[in-house]
C-alpha cells in the first residue's frame, strides 16, 4: 500500500493500513502459543492508550476489581494532582466501552453514494486549502487537447500503436488523479479503502478477541482519540485516524465543530453538556480540549441553533509568527504536550523547531486558549 511509508505531515504515528493489521494478525496468530501464555496478563485492555478522560484529557488506566475481577478505566488526574473538574478518580468498567464503542460502530450507516460524496467532500477541502477549481479545470482541459494531439499524431503516423496506448494510459491516469483529491496528507483511494473495510470490521467488534479489537482501534483513532466521559458514562467525542476520518464523519449521531476539527463530538455528549452547562461551575479543567468544547456549547446555545459562528475574530497582533510554529497548529501542539503527553522532542523535530520553541509555543497557546 502506497501510504504505508509515508508520514502524515508527522503530526501523529503513521496510521496502520488495513493490510498492515492483517499482517499483524497473521503475525499474532502465527505465535499464537507464545501469546496465550501470558494472554491473560497483557493486552486485556483494548483501549489501553486510547481512551481519555473528556474532562482532564488524561489517558485513562486500566485496572482490575481486587474483589468482583471486573477490568477497569481508571481516571489518574486525582491520583497525579492533576486537575480534573470530574473528580479526578472516577471509572468505567472496560466491558461497557466495549459495547458502546461497538454501538457507536454499528450506527454507520453509508449511503448507497458515499464515494462520491466523500469525493465532493474531499474536493471542497483540497480547494479551501488552495487548490482552485479554476487551476484543476485548466489542467483538464490541457489534459484533454493532449489526448487529441495524441490521436492525430498516431493518425498521422508519427508514433505506433504501442506509443500510443503508452501516452494515452499517462493522460488518464493524470486525469484521474485531478479527481481524486488528496487532504492532509490522505489520498482518496485510501478513504475509499477505509470505507470498504469498516463495515467489516464492525461486524468483527462482537465477536473479536481483545487483541483484535485493540489492533482495531489501533487503525481508527489517534492515541487518546476516545474521550469519555466517566460521569455520565457515555462517549464523549472521538478522534479518528485520518484516513477514517471522512468516514467516520458518516457515523450518525456525530458533529463536527469548525473550531476542532477532526474531533467527532457525539450529539447524545453533546446535549448533556449543554443542559449542564449552566450548573458547570467555572472549575479551571486543565484539559484544553473540554475548555474549547465548552465554549463551542456556549455559544450554540448563546446564538440560534445550527448557527455556530467561526471565531474570525483576531487578535490584532504580530502578522508574523513570533515563534516558528504557525499560530493555526498551535491547537495540535498543545494537545499533542499537554493531553498526549508526547515528549516536545518528538514534536520539535515535527515541526523542525527547537525544542525550547515548542515550549514557549505551549506557553502562548495555553495563554491564548484561555482569553
Ligand atoms: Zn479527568
Amino acid at each position: 500500500m502506497k501510504y504505508k511509508e509515508q508520514r502524515h505531515r508527522g503530526l501523529h504515528p503513521a496510521a496502520f493500513t488495513y493490510e498492515e493489521w492483517q499482517k499483524i494478525r497473521s503475525v499474532t496468530d502465527s505465535m499464537h502459543h507464545a501469546a496465550k501464555r501470558s494472554e491473560r496478563g497483557r493486552n486485556i485492555y483494548e483501549f489501553a492508550g486510547y481512551i481519555a478522560c473528556i474532562h482532564c484529557g488524561l489517558p485513562l488506566r486500566c485496572q482490575g476489581h481486587a474483589v468482583t475481577k471486573h477490568l477497569y478505566y481508571r481516571d489518574t488526574a486525582k491520583s497525579r494532582r492533576l486537575p480534573c473538574s470530574n473528580g479526578g478518580e472516577l471509572t468505567i468498567r472496560a466491558d461497557l466501552a466495549t459495547q458502546q464503542f461497538g454501538e457507536l460502530l454499528r450506527s454507520l450507516r453509508l449511503p448507497d453514494n458515499w464515494r462520491e460524496l466523500i469525493r465532493q467532500q474531499m474536493v471542497t477541502e483540497a480547494q479551501a486549502a488552495g487548490t482552485t477549481p479554476e487551476s484543476i479545470e485548466r489542467e483538464k482541459e490541457r489534459l484533454k487537447l493532449k489526448k487529441t494531439r495524441i490521436l492525430k499524431q498516431h493518425r498521422e503516423g508519427y508514433i505506433d500503436d504501442e506509443e500510443l496506448y503508452g501516452e494515452m494510459a499517462a493522460v488518464e491516469l493524470a486525469l484521474k488523479h485531478l479527481d481524486a483529491p488528496e487532504v492532509n496528507g490522505v489520498k482518496y483511494e485510501e478513504v475509499v479503502e477505509a470505507g470498504e473495510h469498516l463495515p467489516g470490521m464492525t461486524a468483527l467488534w462482537d465477536v473479536a478477541t481483545v487483541q483484535e479489537r485493540n489492533e482495531m482501534i489501533m487503525i481508527l483513532l489517534q492515541p487518546g482519540g476516545l474521550y469519555y466521559d466517566l460521569e455520565n458514562k457515555i462517549v464523549a467525542a472521538i478522534k479518528p485516524q485520518p484516513a477514517f476520518l471522512p468516514i467516520l464523519r458518516m457515523l450518525s449521531g456525530v458533529v463536527e465543530y469548525d473550531e476542532a476539527k477532526g474531533l467527532l463530538v457525539t450529539e447524545r455528549w453533546q446535549d448533556r453538556n449543554r443542559r449542564a452547562t449552566a450548573s458547570l461551575s467555572p472549575v479551571l479543567t486543565s484539559s484544553f480540549l473540554y475548555q474549547k468544547l465548552q465554549r463551542l456549547l456556549e455559544q450554540i446555545s448563546n446564538t440560534a441553533p445550527h448557527s455556530l459562528l467561526p471565531t474570525t475574530k483576531r487578535h490584532p497582533g504580530p502578522k508574523k509568527p513570533r515563534h516558528g510554529i504557525p499560530p493555526e497548529e498551535w491547537p495540535t501542539v498543545l494537545r499533542r504536550v499537554v493531553e498526549n503527553q508526547e515528549p516536545l522532542r518528538n514534536v520539535a523535530e515535527d515541526y523542525g523547531v527547537s525544542y525550547e520553541t515548542v515550549r514557549r509555543t505551549v506557553l502562548s497557546a495555553q495563554k491564548k486558549a484561555v482569553l
